[in-house]
């Protein structure tokens, strides 16, 4: 049985990126290591839209946050950070860490927070040092109207945008510059078709500005100003993980080849299909402002995660997410980001059917199947 990933990071890796990592490893100092550093400098640019620098660190997503968080803000900074989930309510707790001074903003799972609302709280904060937000809240699967947020920021406030853009860099059209963003963050096992290991920070000039006037005392590895000096000579303050930063000059050269504008389309694509599929089977979905990197469903009534999950993992070899926290046993989430093609959406809803077959639950056969067809085909 093959074993076909559909969670929103880890997500698949294409064979010739393995390949690529598979290399005999050379020495980060090596003219050829340089290059490709240099390489991956320039092309993540071209994936976040921006002219900055964005640096590359050897983590995970959350890594990224932190160094953010730690390299941007002094002790006592007011930050506030929208809480619309799992991804969100992080934010809150690196502030509270760092800062101690975190305006937590809590929004209903399943929707994103609303440009007014956002807008009563830059008038209660004026004194906020920066606003935090998820582009795709993952744990969710609902989307964020970034383009309108930062507007609002910039327009109304001296703060800073920090953008969490770890599953929608490469599924949600997004433009760093153009957008007013200060910074914004992804990871290497979610959209860029990457084992995880890797964070990639976009910074603005503003941002770069304030990281440099800070005394870089709070941090030591996960340090943004340390990173963005290392950036300038297109290197890193430490032993990058070199096979992985191979790896990604090997997926940043297929993005480019696809196109950024078609890889938006395509999630988009795959996302609008991946829902007519779960309606078609009677299933509800659980976002009113979907990503289009993950698709949330709910349970239907009568079926238990447990037996639901087994059904589709250990005799069909899917894995989907579950839900978290307070929707643990209610929903679950299926991923389409980064290496998937439009097979791979009859492939999983095909899945739900035999999962919700051999649980007995009462459907008919094949309706999510030809709801998948006939979005890709347009009949
Ligand atoms: C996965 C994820 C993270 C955390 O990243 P790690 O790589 O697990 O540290 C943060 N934010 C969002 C929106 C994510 O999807």
């Amino acid at each position: 049985m093959k074993k076909r990933l559909f969670t929103p990071g880890p997500t698949p890796v294409p064979e010739n990126v393995m390949l690529r990592m598979a290399a005999p490893i050379i020495h980060h100092r090596n003219p050829e290591f340089m290059e490709i550093l240099t390489r991956v400098h320039e092309d993540l640019k071209y994936l976040f839209r921006t002219t900055q620098p964005v640096v590359v660190l050897s983590c995970s997503g959350t890594g990224g946050m932190e160094a953010t968080i730690s390299s941007i803000f002094k002790s006592g900074d007011k930050v506030i950070t929208i809480n619309a989930g799992k991804f969100g309510e992080r934010w809150g707790e690196l502030a509270r860490t760092f800062t101690g001074n975190c305006v937590e903003e809590k929004v209903d799972w399943g929707t994103a927070i609303q440009p007014d609302r956002l807008l009563e709280l830059l008038k209660e904060h004026p004194d906020a040092k920066g606003v935090c937000l998820t582009h795709s809240e993952t744990s969710t699967g609902t989307a964020a109207d970034i383009q309108t947020l930062s507007a609002l920021i910039r327009e109304h406030s001296e703060a800073l945008v920090l953008v969490d853009g770890i599953t929608a860099v490469g599924a949600h059209e997004f433009h760093f510059d153009d957008w007013g963003v200060d910074i914004c963050i992804t990871g290497s096992q979610k959209g860029l078709m990457m084992p995880p290991g890797l964070a990639l920070v976009a910074i603005s000039e503003r941002a770069q500005d304030i990281i440099n006037g800070q005394s870089g005392k709070t941090q030591y590895y996960l340090s943004l100003k340390k990173a963005l000096k290392a950036h300038a000579g297109d290197d890193t303050p430490f032993t990058p993980a070199v096979s992985l930063v191979i790896g990604l000059d090997e997926a940043l050269q297929m993005i480019k080849e696809e196109g950024i504008e078609n890889i938006w389309k395509r999630h988009e694509s795959l996302a609008g299909a991946c829902r007519q599929g779960c309606n078609a089977l009677g299933m509800k979905l659980f976002s009113n402002s979907p990503s289009f990197a993950v698709t949330p469903v709910w349970l239907p009534e009568g079926v238990k995660w447990s037996a639901f999950n087994k059904a589709l993992k250990i005799n069909n070899g899917i894995t989907v997410a579950a839900g978290q926290d307070d929707y643990k046993d209610k929903i679950f989430r299926i991923a389409h980001l980064g290496f998937y093609d439009e097979l791979d959406m009859l492939t999983v809803i095909g899945g739900l059917e035999r999962a919700l077959s051999e649980i007995n639950f009462d459907f008919e056969i094949g309706v999510g199947v030809s709801a998948v067809q006939k979005a890709f085909l347009g009949k």
